[in-house]
Parts: structure tokens; sequence; C-alpha cells
């Protein structure tokens, strides 16, 4: 198969469809790779790097949309590369359809068959595809959430391990799916003092023994939520309710009540957010203040670690894309029914129910 690989357009997104080791899995298998130039450079891969690993490099985006049978990127595809997708082309990648009307018109008009990261799906009913993303997010959480509490970012000043001789900043993290277990491991690691709190039984129990009896794994209720959340230093937002918005669980007099100088992480703010005071932020301005409580709101958060996040979604979708290579298309959505959940658009007709019920339009 002809794959290419086109350099991200996204405002500041730098990561990018494949690394070298992905591309020269796919050339081992006689795949032909096309990259565009400078594709990788923003996270330190060079063209030469692809060419070493059997890729030829293209100058601009519109050679390798009209060369390559399946286009493999990150980000949905911006309108000027809708406009490039040909009938019958394979798009793997992030779509995020639901609330992009201009995006799932364009995609249904190019005849295109476009499989979703998103939506892809495994054995245990988890996303596979967007779980990196997680990871990276509940990990970065920590780190920002220690940057939040310095004093010149508006914090109380403390340091999330304390030192010997001074407590530890106390952190609590809503949820304990992918994201909360990676904020605990970083927070657990600095020596901070950890509470999650979440709604399924079974996750309570995974936490306690994963972490030795070293965070306290509390049921989610909204008396828990008011108890912890008011001596917190540090509250991690990291619920999800799949398919629906974040429920807000931190209300606006939780934040009035809480310790000025204390800070939020809703990582959960690409759903909406699970505190009732956040709206989205950008790398470039990524906090404010509301009743002296620092928020930090980034929708895209693993996109300011564009190389391990790059490397992490790689590793994800890379079984996938050999799968699509080596069958093509229809025998690969036939045989695996997790692939096939990740089918959203296919020759001018969603295929996708929940994308069509959001929308409005025909399934
Ligand atoms: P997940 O499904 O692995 O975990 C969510 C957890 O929330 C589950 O364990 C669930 O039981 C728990 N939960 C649901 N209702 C709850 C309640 N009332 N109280 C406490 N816990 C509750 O999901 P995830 O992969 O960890 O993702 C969490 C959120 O982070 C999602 O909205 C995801 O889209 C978002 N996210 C954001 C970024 C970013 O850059 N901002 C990056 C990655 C993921």
């Amino acid at each position: 198969m002809i794959i290419g690989v086109p350099k991200e357009i996204k405002n500041h997104e730098y990561r990018v469809g494949m690394v070298p080791s992905s591309v020269r899995e796919l050339t081992n298998k006689g795949h032909t790779v096309f990259i565009e130039a400078n594709a990788g450079t923003g996270i330190g891969f060079t063209d030469q790097d692809y060419i070493d690993v059997g890729a030829s490099i293209l100058a601009t985006a519109a050679e390798v949309f009209a060369t390559a049978e399946m286009i493999v990127k990150v980000k949905e595809p911006q309108a000027v590369e809708r406009a490039m997708l040909r009938e019958d082309q394979l798009l793997f990648t992030y779509l995020h359809l639901a609330p992009d009307l201009p995006q799932t018109e364009d995609l249904v008009k190019s005849g295109s068959v476009c499989i979703a990261y998103e939506t892809v799906t495994d054995d245990r009913g988890a996303l596979p595809l967007l779980a990196p993303m997680s990871e990276v997010a509940g990990r970065m959480s920590i780190q920002a959430g220690a940057m939040a509490l310095e004093k010149n970012m508006g914090g109380r000043g403390m340091l999330l391990g304390g030192v010997p001789g001074v407590e530890p900043a106390k952190v609590v993290i809503i949820g304990g799916g992918m994201v909360g277990t990676n904020a605990a491991q970083m927070a657990v690691g600095l020596g901070a003092e950890v509470v999650i709190l979440d709604r399924n039984i079974d996750t309570l129990r995974r936490l306690n023994v994963q972490f030795d009896n070293k965070v306290k794994a509390i049921y989610s209720t909204a008396d828990a939520i008011e108890k912890h959340v008011l001596e917190a230093d540090l509250v991690i937002g990291g619920v999800l309710v799949p398919g629906a918005a974040a429920p807000k669980l931190v209300t606006k007099d939780h934040i009035k009540r809480m310790k000025p100088g204390s800070a939020i992480v809703d990582v959960a703010i690409d759903q909406g957010g699970c505190i009732e005071t956040s709206h989205a932020t950008t790398h470039q301005d990524p906090t404010y203040i509301v009743d002296d409580v620092v928020h930090y709101c980034v929708a895209n958060m693993p996109g300011a670690v564009a190389r391990t996040s790059t490397f992490a979604l790689n590793n994800a979708t890379l079984p996938y894309i050999i799968k699509l290579a080596e069958l093509g298309y229809r025998k690969a959505l036939l045989q695996d029914k997790h692939l096939l959940n990740g089918l959203n658009v296919m020759h001018g007709k969603i295929t996708c129910s929940e994308v069509a019920e959001a929308l409005n339009m025909e399934f």
C-alpha cells in the first residue's frame, strides 16, 4: 500500500502521524511511505531520518494527498486538507466529529473512508487509541499542578513532596481511570499525600492494590468530594462519563471555600470540565485565578510534550496501520470489529451512530 504522512498544520501542533521506527516496520513489509518535507522536524526527526528507514520525501501536502492510498495523521484534517481527500482514499487520524459539522460535511462529500482513532475499541470496552493521550495528560497534570502551586503563578508556595520535617501537599484526584492513575503515580513518586475518588468499586480496589496503600482510594460522593477538595492543595479533575459532558463535581461554592493559593488542573476540560469554574485555556496562557484558586485547564495537554506524545500514540496506532496496509481497509474492517468501531465516514455516508445523532445527520 502507498501510505502518506503530511505535516500537521493545526496551530502549535508538532506531533506527526508516524515516527521513523514505525515507517521502518511498514517499508520492511514492502509498503511505500511518503512523508511531507519537515513533517517531524518540530520534534527532532529530520527528513534524512525518514529516508534512512526507506521513506521518500515529498515537498508538499498536495503531493502526499495526491499520491497516497492511506493518509496517517494526528489531528483532524483542516479545511485545506479535507479539500485534497479523494474518493475511496483512507484517512486514519483523530477526528472528533460529533461537535464538528463543517468537518463532517466535508468528509462525507469527499467520498473517502475515515477511521477515527478515538472510537476504535478493545475487548475491555476501552478506547486504546485515546488511552496514550490520557496517560500523557495524567502525568503532565502533576507537573502543571506543581507549577501552579508556586508563588509566582498565584499559588500558595508549596512543594508537592515537602522536605524532611515539612508536610507534603495534599493532592486530590477525582476519577481513578487512565488520567487519575497516571496522575497518582506521579504525585506518589514526588512524595505528596494522595487521595483518589471514584465511583467504580473495582477501580478503587485496583488502585488500592496498585499503590500498595500509598493512596487513599475513596468512594466518590458529594460529601467525600466536598471534604477532600476543601482540604486539598491541588485538585486534579480526571472524570469521564463516556459519551456525556463531564459532571460538575466541584462547585463555585467549593472554589470559594478552598484554601487561598490552592490549585486545580481540570484535565476533563475537553469534555466541558468537572469543575464549575473551569473554562478551556491554551498552552500560551494556561492558567487563570478564580477566588484565589489557580485554574489550569488546557484542552490539548499532550501537545506540549509532542515528542513523547507522538511515540506513545504511534505505539498504539502502529498495529492498526500495519493491519490496514497489509489487508486493505475492506478486509481489515471486516476482520476486526474494534477497528470497524473506528469507522466514522465511508463513501459519502456517516457510519458512526453517535456522530449522526449528535449532528442530526443521516446514518
Ligand atoms: P477513564 O474512563 O479512564 O477514567 C474516568 C474515570 O472517571 C472512571 O474511572 C470513572 O469511574 C470515573 N468517574 C465517573 N464519574 C465519576 C464521579 N462522579 N466521581 C468520581 N469518578 C468518576 O477516562 P480517562 O482516559 O482517564 O479520561 C478522563 C478525562 O480526561 C476525559 O474527559 C478525557 O477526554 C480527558 N483528557 C483530557 C486531555 C487534555 O489534554 N485535557 C488529554 C487526555 C484525556
